[in-house]
Order: structure tokens, then C-alpha cells, then sequence
């Protein structure tokens, strides 16, 4: 048998069973596995830290909120948010599940249309689209969902131009009980903003009113905003309806939904609070349903759900690069991956968890990155198993926004893998090198003479 490591002991006050200031139990079950690969041998093979994607999670969590929606309604389409993780593998599975493309940028649109996503299956949105995009989407035939007048004006000269008549919706904003409201995207519903732009299209030769866009915000953990803003899309296609006989297509409720990761300050886990998809699929579907539509023409209903798609799939591995003491006594722990693999650490509490079996000795203790940066903070505080130099831990629920967003800054961007169904790895992007940057990079030839 191997001895056991020694461990300092510590005195610990037992409060079973009551909440202590870090919420309910806390446990630290190890993950020494992900989908039936040791994350050991992950580390050891593909370096540390490590992404890691599972795609029997995606695949199971796209089905499950697919069938929440399909089983309650009859037209219903989701349309992968690439900003939420554009890795061509992610992308590639969602459309494999039937998923179009949901973009924001004209470089988003590209690797789209590489991803292999037929033009008329992808949903440009966002405020900034050049009039090479503009011209670019219009010959694709793609969603175009405008943003704001300068925009609508631009467009209709970009349809002039060309003998197409684009596919067009228009991005509502509106107060939908989230405060502060998203008001700088598209146009206002309340002050009327919205029909302004629907007359001026509908009266447009060049532009066909495909179907109406909102996107009322992230990460928000109550249905009574999709109810309401299901209400006031269908209150405006209804109008539509009566003032121009015209019936739009689609209607698209944009994303939004709660993924199980705990925003910082909650006092219960996210996983525990979170709607499920059949939460937010009755709320907008009862009020679709119940609307005036005429009944031959019931609108396609487009979701654009990003990270409560992704957010599980994806895990973050790595090792223990040290621990200290603080000042004040305070345990900490730095680990090999900061807030410049994981921009979501300012938002979440994140899981963090030891990737090995460790005893039950826990204590408070800070989570560093390896950044020399005050800001590389990962957990400010949490109860934490003691682990010790070189000793792996796995971060969960890192699907969503990091693989965007993440910085190469101070470090490069490690390996990210994909497990795929058969417990077969897969590296989907790799690591960066010096080489990676200094191919971007060229010095003026005066600075190449060394003194
Ligand atoms: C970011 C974004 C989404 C995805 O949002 P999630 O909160 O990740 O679900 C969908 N639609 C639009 C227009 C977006 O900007």
C-alpha cells in the first residue's frame, strides 16, 4: 500500500448541516475523469492547462433544449451563436444537429460559410456591418437582422444595387423587466421606434420583412422576460398582419438563457436555480400560441440560446502551480490558468475541483492565475481540498465565452480538445507558440542593428 502524504492537520469547526457564508454543503468530489478519459493522462498528453470539450454533452443538452421547444411547438429552429464559441468543431456539431448560424461580425460570417453553413442558413446580426458585408450577405441570400437606421438607409442602397431583395428583420428592443434594459441594440418597441422602421421597410420595394429579432440580454434567470417579450414580438406581427396583410416568417427570441454556473454573490448554486429549457420553453411558447396569428401562417420560431448550450460541455484542466500564505494567513493556491483563459471568472464562482482523489481536510483559501496581475483573481474565497504543487484540478461549466474571449496576454493559448462519443481525443485548436505571434509581427529594419 502507498503511504499517504503527510498533511498539516487543522482545527475545524463543525457546523453540520447549517449553510456557512460560502452556501450550502460543500463538497469537493474529485473529477479524475471526463467521458472515460483520465484527465491525468489528458494533462500528460496534451499539456496543462488544458480545454477540453465533451461533445456527448453538447450533443445530449442541444437535444434536450431542442425537444423542450419541438415538443411544444411546431416550427422551431436554433441558430448557433458563434460568438458564444466559434472553434470550427463546436460550430460544426451544432450544425450537425440541424443548428444555423447565428453571427455578429463579418468575420463570423466568413468562418460560417467555411464551416460549410449555406448563406440563406445564416442570421447576420450586430451593429457593425460594413457595406462589404452588407454586399456579401445580400448575394448569399442570408437573415439580415438590422440594427439601426443608418443601417436600414445602407441597405436599401446595397438592394438597389443588385437585383436581389434581401431577407431582412429588424432587432427590437424593449423593456422586457431586466434592468438596466439592453436599449442600445436595434430599435425601441416602447417610444415606438420599432414601427417607424417596420412602415419604412414595408413601404420599401427593395426589402422583404422576413421576421422580427429581440435578444433581451444574458444569463437571465427568470422566464417572466421571455414571456414578455414573446408578448410584445407577437403583439408587432400581429400589427403587421392587420395594417399590411403581411405575415412574417419567423419570430426570433435571440438567447439569453441561464446556463447552471453560479454568478458571483449567489448564495445558491446555479445548477440549483437555473430554469430548465422546458421553463423558458413553456413561457414563449404558451404566448405564441395564444396569439392572434392566422393559423396557416404561425411563425417559425428561432432561438439563438448560446451559453446555456455550451457552457457544460466544456472544462478547463490544468495544475497547481504553488501555494502561499497571504498576509493575513490566508491560504492560497495558484494555478496554471487565470482570467486570461477564463474572462468568465468575472462573472462566475466557478467549480473548481481537484482532478485526483484528496482527503476532507478543506480551508478557506484564495485562487490565484499565473499572471502577474492583481486582477488574476479566480476564486476570491472559497473552501478548498489542500492541494499541493503539481496536483491537477478541473474547472467546470467553461464552454461558453472563454474560447472567444480569452487573452493572449503574458501566456499563449494552450491545446483545446475535443472527447468525442467514443471516448476518442481529438485537439480541435492548437496550442500557440512564439512563432504563432512573431508571424503577425515585423520589425523595421533600422531596429534589427544591435548596438
Ligand atoms: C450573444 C448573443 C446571443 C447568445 O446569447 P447567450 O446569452 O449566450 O445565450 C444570441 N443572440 C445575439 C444577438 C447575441 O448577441
Amino acid at each position: 500500500m502507498d503511504k499517504k502524504p503527510f498533511e498539516r492537520p487543522v482545527i475545524k469547526k463543525l457546523n453540520a448541516g447549517m449553510p456557512s457564508k460560502f452556501g450550502l454543503q460543500v463538497r469537493h468530489e474529485p473529477i479524475t475523469e471526463i467521458d472515460g478519459v483520465p484527465v491525468s493522462s489528458l494533462l500528460e498528453r496534451y499539456g496543462s492547462p488544458l480545454f477540453i470539450y465533451s461533445e456527448k454533452t453538447i450533443r445530449s443538452t442541444f437535444r434536450e433544449a431542442f425537444r423542450a421547444f419541438s415538443s411544444r411547438y411546431p416550427n422551431v429552429l436554433f441558430s448557433w451563436s458563434y460568438k458564444t464559441n466559434y472553434l470550427n468543431a463546436i460550430c460544426k456539431i451544432f450544425h450537425q444537429e440541424g443548428s444555423w448560424a447565428e453571427v455578429v461580425s463579418g468575420f463570423e460570417y466568413k468562418k460560417a460559410l467555411e464551416n460549410g453553413v449555406k448563406g440563406d442558413r445564416i442570421i447576420f446580426n450586430g451593429p457593425d456591418k460594413s457595406r462589404a458585408d452588407l454586399q456579401l450577405a445580400v448575394k448569399n441570400g442570408s437573415l439580415i437582422h438590422i440594427d439601426h437606421f443608418d443601417e436600414l438607409y445602407e441597405l436599401i442602397e446595397v438592394a438597389k444595387e443588385s437585383d436581389a431583395k434581401p431577407n431582412v428583420a429588424i432587432r427590437i428592443n424593449m423593456d422586457a423587466g431586466i434592468y438596466p434594459a439592453w436599449d442600445r441594440f436595434g430599435f425601441n418597441y416602447e417610444n415606438g421606434e420599432a414601427w417607424d422602421a417596420l412602415n419604412r421597410i414595408m413601404h420599401c420595394e427593395n426589402l422583404e420583412l422576413a421576421g422580427l429579432h429581440t435578444h433581451i440580454g444574458t444569463y437571465i434567470m427568470s422566464t417572466e422576460p421571455y414571456r414578455i417579450a414573446a408578448t410584445k414580438m407577437a403583439e408587432l406581427a400581429v400589427g403587421l398582419e392587420r395594417k399590411f396583410h403581411h405575415h412574417i416568417r419567423y419570430i426570433d427570441i435571440g438567447g439569453g438563457f441561464a446556463s447552471k454556473n453560479t454568478l458571483k454573490g449567489g448564495y445558491y448554486p446555479g445548477s440549483d436555480t437555473t430554469p430548465s429549457f422546458e421553463d423558458y420553453a413553456e413561457a414563449i411558447v404558451s404566448v405564441l400560441m395564444k396569439a392572434d396569428f392566422h393559423p396557416d401562417h404561425l411563425p417559425l420560431l428561432i432561438l439563438e440560446t448560446g451559453r446555456a448550450l455550451i457552457d457544460d460541455a466544456g472544462y478547463l484542466a490544468g495544475t497547481v502551480v504553488a501555494t502561499k500564505r497571504l498576509a493575513d494567513g490566508q491560504r492560497a493556491s495558484i494555478l496554471d490558468a487565470g482570467v486570461n483563459l477564463l474572462f468568465t471568472s468575472f462573472w462566475y464562482d466557478h467549480d473548481i475541483r481537484p482532478a485526483k482523489p484528496v482527503s476532507d481536510q478543506t480551508e478557506e483559501t484564495a485562487i490565484f492565475g499565473p499572471l502577474c496581475m492583481n486582477i488574476d483573481v479566480i476564486r476570491k474565497s472559497t473552501i478548498f481540498p489542500l492541494l499541493k504543487k503539481g496536483d491537477p484540478y478541473v474547472i467546470r461549466r467553461v464552454g461558453a465565452y472563454n474560447n472567444t474571449q480569452w487573452l493572449q496576454f503574458i501566456t499563449l493559448r494552450p491545446n483545446v480538445v475535443l472527447i468525442d462519443n467514443s471516448s476518442q481525443v481529438h485537439v480541435i485548436r492548437r496550442e500557440e507558440t512564439l512563432e504563432t505571434l512573431n508571424d503577425l509581427e515585423s520589425t523595421p529594419e533600422h531596429l534589427n542593428v544591435h548596438k
